[in-house]
């Protein structure tokens, strides 16, 4: 059939109008570029079809072929599984790798390599003096999780009731491919609070635990992270197959790596209220974040009887942004993460050990050496992370506002412009939407990533510049950031076609004006 229909303009043209008809396009093209326009659109139609008759998630081939047009890619290329294997292999190893080399070689990256490389040492040598798996750290690992699972589950937000302009409680996800919209218990600015009362209330008044017993049991803390990381996604995979939440928002490539990698579901979840991906990357991880430099700071304190500027800026800019996650949870219900990311490996072992360990790093790093910044480079990193932070912080709560107000707003004091799109779901539904081109998105396409990395560099300044280690989270970070714009003006690209052009046309830079 496909042959035939490459053979024959005229057939080609048929399918093309018998195609736009079953979508949903009432005016058949009638000029020579809407047609070409139409045939590209039914072509990519037809290859995804084609490429998705051997998945197995109960769809129909239809479905899917629509679906495919802005979820994740539903086709592997050699690049992504090869990568893809590399994570799965290496990235446990170079956790522990950046773990141990603080623990045994005051964080130089170099030093190991070089006693292996010049026979002082070997991997198994250097293996056996690291810590172990321990019950203690089970025990507290064990603690920390279901506690935050009975304060996300238990207690439903009062926060919104007292704190003004703060949106908490049950709100409502984004539509997702397959047309539904979930809805979520907000409730993470609470739980961050109670936790850290806790906390406090520990260290300075009942003493049941030391303040540093997160930075005491850090390498059997990993053991047990990557053990829960490993226990969620397998978990994840296999529901899945076996009662996935919404089998219609599953996505199935045909090769399992890929798949247990990127996740099939879309929104897993245990009962109504139970979203893997809202607690995983929103509760143990971002809540540990803040606790993990507390303990780092009470380290420096123990060993060396005071805290260093560059340890208070590292809590302090680190801790703005923690709390402006949480302050705008509402807002994250809205990003990339939780719209357009599946639930796998990527975001289930990563929450629970990449971020943990990798996010933390500049502060395990001035435990071992500790800095002590001038006054003048200590005000140039902070207001480095405080400018990053800002502009982070606007370019987001620009477009949070541009669509809850559908464009009914003021953006730098005027009405904004924007560019009016359309797209279809999975169910075939068309839906309206708009991209803004005023305020910083009008400066560029992803101005929020720029100021993101503003600020993770600020933090990595704050450690001087002796080591690597402390800066791989910038390095990190951009190839995070430049890979995630990439991947979604793919994804926005397939999803509003010629409106994205025009949104690309008017807006031409993704991360700095002028340059990229
Ligand atoms: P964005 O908040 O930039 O969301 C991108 C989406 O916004 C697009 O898919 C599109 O979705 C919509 N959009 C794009 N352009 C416009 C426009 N001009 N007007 C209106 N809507 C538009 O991306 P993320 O979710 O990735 O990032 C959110 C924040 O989280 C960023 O600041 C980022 O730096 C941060 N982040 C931090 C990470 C960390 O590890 N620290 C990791 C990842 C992100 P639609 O389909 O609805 O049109």
């Amino acid at each position: 059939m496909m042959q035939t229909l490459e053979a024959r303009p005229e057939a080609r043209k048929e399918a093309t109008e018998r195609y736009l008809q079953k979508v949903g396009v009432k005016v058949l093209p009638t000029t020579d570029s809407a047609v070409a326009e139409a045939m590209t659109m039914y072509q990519s139609f037809s290859a995804s079809r084609r490429r998705n008759r051997s998945s197995t998630n109960g769809l129909g081939t239809n479905e899917k072929g629509q679906l495919g047009q802005w979820g994740r890619a539903w086709e592997v290329d050699s690049f992504s599984l090869v990568s893809i294997l590399l994570l799965l292999c290496f990235a446990p190893f170079l956790v522990f790798y950046f773990v141990m080399t603080c623990d045994q070689y005051q964080c130089s990256l170099m030093d190991p390599l070089m006693e292996v490389y010049t026979g002082k040492t070997t991997p198994l040598d250097i293996w056996n003096q690291a810590a172990s798996f321990s019950w203690t750290a089970a025990k507290i690992y064990a603690i920390w999780v279901s506690f935050q699972v009975v304060l996300y589950m238990c207690l439903p937000d009062l926060c919104h009731y007292f704190l003004p302009g703060y949106v908490g409680g049950a709100q409502e996800g984004a539509r997702t491919p397959a047309g539904i919209i979930n809805k979520y218990e907000v409730n993470g600015l609470q739980s961050w609070l109670i936790t850290h009362v806790i906390w406090f209330a520990n260290a300075y008044y009942f003493k049941w635990f030391s303040p540093t017993i997160i930075f005491d049991h850090w390498i059997p803390l990993l053991w047990c992270t990557n053990i829960l990381g490993y226990a969620v996604s397998v978990f994840a995979f296999v529901k899945g197959y076996l009662f996935p939440t919404n089998a219609k928002d599953c996505k199935f490539t045909g090769n399992i790596f890929y798949d247990f990698m990127m996740g099939i579901e879309f929104n897993p979840r245990i009962g109504k209220w139970f979203d893997f991906k809202l607690f995983f990357n929103g509760r143990p991880g971002i809540i540990a974040w803040t606790l993990i430099n507390l303990s780092y700071a009470a380290k420096q304190q123990e060993l060396y009887g005071y805290v260093t500027n560059s340890m208070i800026l590292v809590n302090v800019l680190q801790g703005i942004y923690v709390v402006d996650f949480f302050w705008n949870e509402a807002w994250y219900l809205k990003t990339i993460d939780i719209c357009h990311d599946h639930f796998g490996w990527y975001l289930g072992w990563g929450d629970c050990v990449w971020l943990p360990f990798l996010y933390t790093l500049q502060g395990l790093y001035l435990v071992y050496n500790p800095v002590q910044l001038s006054t003048a480079n200590a005000i140039g990193v902070l207001l480095l992370g405080l400018a990053g932070y800002y502009i982070f912080r606007m370019t987001n709560h620009q477009k949070d506002l541009f669509r809850r107000t559908d464009g009914n707003c003021k953006i730098w004091g005027r009405k904004p412009a924007y560019i009016e799109c359309s797209y279809s779901s999975g169910d075939g539904a068309k839906h309206k939407s708009k991209l803004m081109i005023s305020g910083f998105w009008g400066v560029a396409r992803h101005f929020n990533y720029t100021g993101d990395l503003m600020g993770s560099l600020s933090y990595c300044l704050t450690c001087g510049f002796n080591h690597l280690l402390p800066y791989f989270y910038i390095i990190y970070m951009t190839v995070l950031l430049v890979h995630r714009c990439i991947r979604d003006e793919h994804r926005c690209s397939s999803k509003y076609g010629k409106d994205w052009k025009r949104y690309t046309d008017a807006v031409p830079c993704r991360l700095i004006p002028g340059i990229f």
